[in-house]
């Protein structure tokens, strides 16, 4: 039986490429593989398959009956919903150890760096794989994307240090330029629905019970969201109340600037107030030098539904 690899839902560019990455590995090492993914992908992630030549994975979202290999998460909110039914084979991630668990032996490569894909290049290393020029091309772009071209707290030397070798391999040194291209297409927001803006890049989560959502969109430059900000705002509080959410937040993140406008659609805003020891005004705040929600954002609101 062929392993499925896939990400988490409303899958990013780590996600994806990381399934690709991983499958072709477990193929050469004699286990069969299929990547697959959750959801549609982002103008980001097409950008990046459609200039190393890739196909998307295989569109699944039920696993009932398969093995399956998680890439980029290990929450239960992201996972598939009959996670359950399928045997988890193992889990490569980046993240805080999420709530999934399993009922057999499996295999859990997990490490504070700032993208799954730096962890899979540590496991073609491990494994004395090759990594061809295509994969190493999208797995430095999804490491240039999780790490903001660096400049995220998350970003580590093993990060850095994975992109220099993967860009020798891909054959594409300035690879900081490719970074501002690949920022540039995921700043473009016309003729995207609110909607579809806030679930781009939208994670739920499980705070102590307390059922939460935070996306983010990370662009160039905020003014491109002067226009539209009310109608975000609107249909944040929206996708709050349709799915009885205690909080929706959508950080707006400025790359070049290195913050975040956090929007912020609560039952309470005084509990996000309180973590983050700020006011919010009309709903909204701008947070210096907040550039991650994994790192900034989940660890701090997190504790105060506790
Ligand atoms: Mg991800
Ligand atoms: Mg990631
Ligand atoms: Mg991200």
């Amino acid at each position: 039986m062929a392993i499925y690899t896939c990400g988490h839902t409303t899958p990013d560019s780590d996600s994806v490429c990381s399934a690709i990455s991983l499958a072709y590995l477990l193929n050469k090492i004699g286990r069969e593989a299929i990547p697959a993914r959750q959801g549609e992908l982002n103008p980001e992630t097409q950008f990046i398959l459609n200039k190393f030549g890739f196909e998307a994975p295989e569109l699944k979202t039920e696993f009932a009956g398969c093995e399956l290999f998680i890439t980029d998460y290990s929450d239960i909110a992201q996972a598939p919903k009959d996670w359950a039914e399928a045997t988890i084979v193992g889990i490569v991630d980046h993240h805080k150890l999420g709530d999934l668990t399993t009922s057999t032996p499996l295999e859990c490569w997990i490490r504070p760096v700032g993208c799954t894909n730096t962890i899979v290049k540590e496991m073609f290393d491990f494994h004395k794989v090759e990594i061809p020029k295509e994969i190493a091309g999208i797995m430095m772009c999804a490491i240039l994307s999780d790490t903001v071209i660096f400049k995220s707290p998350t970003c580590t030397d093993t990060d850095i240090k994975a992109v220099r070798e993967l860009s020798v391999i891909c054959g594409i040194e300035d690879f900081g330029a490719l970074g501002m291209e690949m920022f540039k297409v995921k700043s473009q927001v016309e003729g995207v629905s609110a909607r579809n803006l806030i679930l781009r890049d939208y994670k739920p989560f499980d705070m102590h019970g307390t059922h939460v959502g935070v996306g983010q969109l990370e662009v160039v430059d905020l003014a491109i969201f002067d226009d539209i900000k009310d109608a975000l705002q609107k249909d944040l509080e929206a996708l709050r109340a349709e799915n009885n959410l205690h909080t929706t937040a959508l950080l707006l993140t400025d790359i070049i600037k290195e913050g975040s406008e956090v929007l912020v659609a609560s039952q309470d805003a005084s509990v996000f107030e309180k973590a983050f020891n700020c006011k919010l005004v009309d709903g909204k705040v701008w947070i210096d030098g907040c550039l991650s929600r994994k790192k900034q954002i989940i660890p701090i609101l997190e504790p105060a539904f506790a």
